[in-house]
């Protein structure tokens, strides 16, 4: 199982930003994976309607981190990528893909996102065994929606899980969503948004809790009010 040149970019992602869950979360207990197309690149011209007028397809496989190995100990050959359609079967990387690689797979087909975090981080997951979304006491909480929800459990690496996690994440239109008794995802169009909007999830939770055991009772923020930021947000940088 050696393509080295299958998602390549993707594999070096993986690689390049694997550390960062460990400042995430505890042990090796978090994941993430990069969308990418599988078919030699299609980059020139074949359909030459530059800007593709369906979508730009996302891409039909993904890199993920490996099981069972530290973050910093592999390199973009061992990355496994593991193919989208219904098998779901990998197709290259040295090593063996996350246990929760069916639960990115799930998302994949029913999402059309570019990136997933997971993570068992301590904040978001003490709301999460408590079955206890988060709300929005921030502006922050914007960057993945107007709250993170909490999906229903079923039993890790099942694609009821990554039902439950779509179907929540769509109800809440968030891109965010507890996983209850479990841990967090987060998914975005990129690697780098997806692991920064797990950090802005996971500070939000340490903010709530913190203001909690406190004693006090965090306000939430309008949506009126979550309306203005996002259109901030939207003019920002632009
Ligand atoms: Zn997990």
């Amino acid at each position: 199982m050696t393509e080295p040149e299958l998602l390549e970019t993707e594999r070096r992602a993986v690689v390049d930003h694997a550390a960062e869950l460990a400042d995430l979360t505890p042990g090796r207990t978090g994941n993430l994976s990069v969308r990418g197309k599988r078919e030699g690149d299609d980059g020139n011209d074949s359909n030459s309607n530059s800007d593709s007028d369906s979508d730009n397809d996302p891409g039909d496989a993904f890199a993920i981190t490996p099981t069972g190995v530290p973050y910093d100990a592999f390199d973009p050959e061992d990355v496994p990528v593991v193919g989208i359609d219904a098998e779901g079967e990998q197709l290259a990387g040295e090593m063996t893909p996350s246990s929760e690689v069916p639960m990115h797979t799930a998302i994949y087909r029913r999402e059309d996102v570019g990136a997933i975090v997971h993570t068992h981080s301590p904040w978001a997951t003490a709301l999460a065994v408590a079955n206890e979304p988060l709300p929005p006491i921030h502006y922050m909480i914007v960057a993945v929606g107007k709250g993170v929800p909490v999906a229903e459990y079923a039993p890790y690496g099942t694609d009821d899980l990554a039902a439950n996690i779509v179907a929540a994440m769509d109800e809440a239109d968030s891109t965010a969503a507890l996983i209850e008794n479990h841990g967090l995802v987060v998914t975005a169009p990129d690697l780098p948004t997806a692991l920064e909007n797990t950090h802005h999830v996971e500070s939000l939770a340490r903010l709530y809790l913190e203001s909690r055991s406190a004693g006090l009772e965090p306000q939430t923020l309008s949506d009126a009010q979550l309306e203005t930021v996002l259109e901030q947000f939207e003019s920002y940088g632009q």
